[in-house]
């Protein structure tokens, strides 16, 4: 046997990497990403900020300061806390190392935010997909048998979903809160929530086994890398054990305290790209063998097929013309020629919808 096979895990070896294509001189609309930038004035005061960062030192890994601004500005009720993560990604990873008692479960609505699956088999949890309905909204009924039979650890709910745009029922999500019980916890993955403007984060007190995980990548900081997850704090002490304690670097933590002072302007961005999305939907929805699913996130789910035309070859009329969206059209049976859009600038959106239209004629 070679050395790698010695060493790596099968399931490891059998995996593809995860795949980022190089998007150098396309418009870029895959990744959800806030297109707007902050204005001169907030960009200057900011690197002054950052001059001042000590970078010779650790951070200081209780990150007290910021966690009271996140928990103050950003909605976490009084008597609950927050963990910190390297975007919402490493809380996935940290939530599954903590809940791996052999034979624990994962379970989650699927199309679904690919991580879930990933983060659950790196830590040697089964996972378990209930598939959406055809329209993607929760099949209550599929989800409760599931619960029953699994009796899942994990169970998340991204609200909204990606890659469908969802906004799931939240009396289907609160039947599934009270089926899981003390038996598991319920991550409510508020990933969009900018976009959405419903939350889970008030209703904390409600359930015990609830945590609601939040992200600052599509609000408009997917660079710095910084996601929390708000619980009881009985709950969070034991994930804070996995965690590594220096996750959140300097820069990021004094970047994220002093973009904390200046929500208004990522709320104007938000409110913005919440308009450009209703009149993308209105425009796509005008456009022959476009079907639009509705989208409470910052992108777009639609489906495409006519004449000669599906979800691979306009994708790759798009890539012609120098547009990246997402083809999700081979993630699940359910999105068959899916592709997935981010909402962006009236210009690129503009962009967009030239080319969807140029590669559905051609
Ligand atoms: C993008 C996304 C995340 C990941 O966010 P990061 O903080 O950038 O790691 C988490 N959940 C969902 C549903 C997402 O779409």
């Amino acid at each position: 046997m070679s050395l790698i096979e010695n060493i790596i895990r099968p399931d490891i070896r059998a995996l593809a990497a995860y795949h980022v294509p190089d998007s150098t001189g396309f418009v870029k609309l895959d990744a959800m990403e806030n297109p707007y930038t902050l204005p001169e004035d907030l960009r200057r005061e900011l690197g002054c900020r950052l001059a001042d960062v000590a970078m010779n030192r650790y951070p200081v890994p209780s990150y007290t300061a910021l966690k009271a601004k996140i928990c103050g500005r950003l909605g976490v009720p009084a008597g609950f806390d927050v963990v910190l993560g390297n975007g919402s990604d490493e809380l996935i990873s940290i939530i599954s190392i903590a809940c791996a008692k052999p034979g624990a479960k994962v379970l989650a609505p699927v199309p679904g935010f690919v991580m879930y699956a990933m983060s659950a088999q790196f830590a040697g949890l089964e996972f378990i997909g209930v598939p959406l309905k055809a329209d993607f909204t929760l099949d209550k009924t599929a989800m409760l048998a599931a619960i029953a039979r699994h009796k899942p650890a994990i169970t998340y709910l991204a609200y909204p979903n990606n890659p469908t745009g969802t906004l799931f029922d939240a009396g289907d999500m609160a039947e599934i809160l009270h089926a899981v019980g003390n038996a598991g916890i319920v991550i409510v993955d508020e990933a969009y929530q900018p976009f959405a403007q419903a939350s889970f984060m008030s209703r904390l007190s409600e359930f015990g086994n609830l945590i609601v995980m939040r992200t600052v990548s599509k609000l408009g900081l997917a660079g710095i890398r910084l996601g929390y997850m708000a619980a009881s704090s009985a709950l969070l002490s034991e994930f804070d054990k996995v965690r590594p304690p220096y996750n959140i670097n300097v820069l990021t933590q004094t970047a994220a305290e002093f973009l904390l002072e200046h929500t208004d302007i990522l709320d104007a961005q938000a409110a913005a790209l919440r308009e450009e999305r209703a009149k993308l939907v209105s425009a796509l929805s005008a456009l022959p063998g476009v079907e639009v699913f509705p989208s409470a996130a910052n992108f777009l789910l639609i489906r495409v097929q006519t004449a000669g035309r599906n979800g691979s070859n306009v994708f790759a009329g798009l890539l012609e013309r120098k547009v990246l969206i997402k083809n999700v059209g081979k993630m699940h049976a359910l999105l068959e020629n899916c592709l997935r859009v981010t909402v962006s600038t009236p210009e690129e959106n503009k962009l967009f919808l030239d080319a969807l239209a140029a590669s559905l004629a051609s």
